[in-house]
């Protein structure tokens, strides 16, 4: 059981703070931190603290978060339980079943490497395994909904600890009733990987199928040339990734902006539902926020090599990405009419 009075377990606030937890290191401290590497500790923990209505919040990566500066008054909860298990062999696929706090990357290399396919498109997304439905992470034309089939959560509604379906987590483009909400923790989840040689379609790549192993290795090549694979030396990677989603429109509003903007070729994807897909990052470049912006010395900007994702450049607070967040979405907001949307969980701040 872990707990505060777990000593292995707890540790001290003054060694940690989100700048420390999380990939755009920026954040104040929580008022404790409990650190759980078993699913029972991590749903005992959750059910413990909400008894005592003490709040909190579930930190895997920390790849996905945009915490306020100075003390908060909730209780950081790190899921860190790690494990990769194959539980069924199907004729044609494996089912994983991996522990939430297992890190993302481990479970595609572990894949790839056995000749399971599915995820490969996927790799090199930082954070946990127990993240990835609650965002639905997706990369490269691939989403975790394609192989998810269902998930342990811990119901912080009912205090009950369920396997459930995938499809009750209402999946879709970089959400799940999951995010935002906070009703549930995943404690374990289960992947359909099938047994192939070679990968899913790679739209990056006209749609060309390679085999899994060099599919892996050029997603990762693609993502660090982007800035989009963890690196502590590289400043462009000290973000929460993209920051804000594509946003989804109707025809009319692309057909305005294209005209608008008068270059040919501006990205735009058909939606089941008649409207279409923009780029937020084209959005951003042409509202006038280039790479980089706003220039050297700031403590944050927009990456140099990709202009979706906000970055820390050392020395930046949470107050500083907020307002280069505000900016960016301001400017967008005035020159296209589309308000763009942040994809990060966003804890004491917003835009
Ligand atoms: C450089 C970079 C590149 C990225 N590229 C991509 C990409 O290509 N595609 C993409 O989709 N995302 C991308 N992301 C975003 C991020 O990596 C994913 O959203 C990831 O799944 C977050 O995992 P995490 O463990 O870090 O979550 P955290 O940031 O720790 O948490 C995010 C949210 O999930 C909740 N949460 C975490 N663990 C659990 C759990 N076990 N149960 C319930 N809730 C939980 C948290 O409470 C929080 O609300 C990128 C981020 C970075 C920094």
């Amino acid at each position: 059981m872990c707990g505060h009075d777990h000593q292995t377990t707890v540790v001290a606030v003054s060694d940690s703070s989100f700048a420390s937890l999380t990939t755009l290191r920026v954040g104040g401290a929580p008022r404790a931190l409990i650190r759980c590497t078993s699913a029972e500790e991590l749903a005992a923990t959750v059910a413990r603290l909400d008894a005592e209505g003490t709040p909190l919040l579930v930190v895997g990566g920390g790849s996905n978060l945009v915490v306020a500066d100075g003390q908060l008054d909730l209780t950081a909860v790190l899921a860190r339980n790690e494990g990769i298990e194959p539980v069924e062999e199907l004729v044609d696929a494996t089912i994983l079943r991996i522990g939430a706090g297992t890190v993302w990357d481990d479970v595609v290399a572990f894949a790839v490497e056995r000749d399971l396919g599915g995820i490969e498109a996927l790799s090199g997304i930082p954070g946990s395994a127990g993240a990835t439905p609650v965002q639905n992470v997706g990369a490269y034309g691939a989403e975790i909904s394609e192989v998810l089939t269902r998930v342990r959560l811990w119901n912080r509604e009912t205090n009950t600890d369920e396997w459930v379906p995938a499809e009750s987590l209402e999946l879709a483009y970089r959400y799940s009733n999951l995010k935002f909400t906070h009703r549930a923790v995943v404690l374990e989840l289960e992947l359909r990987l099938e047994k192939a040689e070679l990968s899913r379609p790679l739209r990056h790549l006209g749609g060309q199928r390679l085999p899994l192993a060099e599919a892996r290795a050029e997603i990762l090549a693609t993502r660090r040339a982007k800035g989009m694979v963890l690196d502590a030396a590289d400043h462009d990677t000290w973000s929460a990734g993209s920051f804000f989603t594509n946003p989804v429109v109707d025809t009319a509003v692309a057909d305005t902006i294209e005209a608008q903007v008068g270059e040919a070729g501006m990205p735009r994807f058909a939606q089941p539902d008649g409207r279409e897909k923009l780029s937020a990052a084209w959005l951003i470049e042409r509202a006038g926020f280039p790479r980089g912006y706003p220039g050297e010395g700031a403590p944050a900007r927009l990456s140099t090599k990709h202009t979706l994702a906000l970055t820390n450049r050392g020395s930046a607070a949470a107050a500083d990405i907020v307002e280069l967040a505000r900016e960016v979405r301001g400017g967008v907001e005035k020159r296209f009419g589309v308000r763009l949307v942040p994809e990060p969980v966003w804890v004491g701040v917003e835009v």
